[in-house]
């Protein structure tokens, strides 16, 4: 059994003892994988104060038994595994918390059925997440490498945009690279826009050709060791009007801002406000729509959001990125994102891509 998975399996016994909670049924792939070592994409994980069980099927019996990182008991399902749970659980009267976002009502039922009476379930939020919103250095580490796969990526695929490239095409040069780099995949679908596409902070590619005077959002990200990357850059296809530059200056101005904010013990709603104020103070707050940033981890969105209001406080360990824009429809969008360790004396940005304007 590895120091790691003890020590996550001990924190995460301590929160389910403090709320009086026996056991904990964990659905959740991303959480399996954080508390077991497991990466199979069907299973489930129960919890209880002495012993840990992962249930799956026939198909990972031979995967489960290499990847376990922990002692944990391997129950091979032959029906549902929600059958299996219920026969897990059945021997002992208990408290059951369950993972209140991830069950459904359909498999809630299917629980009660098959567990009975005696078991009293509890819907829980982020008893798994809150641990994993602390990354150790070996996560950091594996984040870092995730970052400058995204970076350098970025840098191999910039040359590429020439009049007449559609935004599909750098889409998928970007995820071709990335896997050719050593990624395991992307962390999200890569999001190219061109043009006026770009006010759209979620634009999936499409068909359009990129012309001469355009400007060029290009949102990536890749999966390393298990742990997401995410990367924003925004370069202009041509001469850039001053118009342009000014927003361009205001983003960048507006994200220094909330990096300079970040540190542990920040509110993360402090953060946030760094990067509104700036935008608010030259005239364009009202086009920036969205959210400053989130963390990553395993998920590309995980706790903390930097958002308006949040009360949470950084903590050393956390990684979020940070990720300001305007977008003016019609016109097009300007988004730079970086991700930033937060270490207990300083930051640490993971991306490494230059933050200049670019005129290709
Ligand atoms: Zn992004
Ligand atoms: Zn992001």
């Amino acid at each position: 059994m590895s120091d790691v998975y003890v020590h996550r399996l001990r924190l995460l016994r301590a929160r389910l003892a403090a709320k009086s909670i026996g056991a904990l049924l964990i659905t959740h792939l991303p959480n399996i994988f954080y508390l077991s070592g497991f990466s199979g994409d069907s299973g489930a994980l129960l919890v209880d104060e002495s012993r840990v069980a992962l249930l799956t099927d026939g198909r990972f019996t031979v995967q489960a038994r290499q990847e376990l990182r922990i002692g944990a008991r391997l129950v091979i399902s032959r029906g549902p595994l929600v059958k299996s749970v219920g026969e897990w659980l059945r021997r002992k009267r208990v408290t059951v918390g369950f993972e209140a976002s991830q069950v459904t009502v359909a498999q809630m039922k299917a629980l009660r059925r098959a567990t009975g009476p005696s078991t009293r379930w509890v819907p829980l939020t982020a008893m798994v997440e809150g641990l994993r919103a602390i990354k150790d250095a070996d996560e950091i580490d594996r984040m870092r490498r995730a970052a400058r796969l995204a970076s350098s990526t970025l840098a191999e695929v910039l040359p590429l945009l020439k009049p007449g490239v559609r935004e599909f095409e750098i889409a998928a040069e970007i995820e071709y690279r990335m896997r050719g780099n050593g990624a395991e995949g992307p962390s999200f679908k890569t999001i190219v826009a061109f043009g006026a596409r770009a006010a759209l902070p979620h634009a999936r590619p499409t068909a359009k050709k990129l012309r001469k005077n355009e400007l060029v959002v290009l949102d990536l990200g890749a999966i390393l060791a298990g742990y997401c990357s995410d990367l924003t850059r925004t370069v202009y296809v041509g001469k850039a009007s001053s118009r342009i530059r000014n927003w361009y200056e205001a983003v960048r101005q507006a994200q220094g801002a909330a990096i300079a904010a970040t540190r542990s013990g920040a509110l993360a709603g402090d953060i946030d406000g760094a990067a509104r104020r700036v935008l608010a103070g030259m005239g364009l707050g009202k086009y920036f729509i969205h959210s400053t940033g989130h963390g990553l981890g395993l998920e590309i969105h995980e706790d903390p959001r930097l958002a308006r209001g949040q009360k949470q406080l950084l903590q050393a360990g956390n990684v979020v990125t940070i990720e300001p824009g305007v977008y003016v429809q019609g016109v097009g969008g300007i988004r730079i994102e970086d991700d930033v360790a937060v270490h207990a004396d300083r930051v640490e940005v993971l991306t490494v891509a230059p933050r200049d304007f670019l005129e290709l």
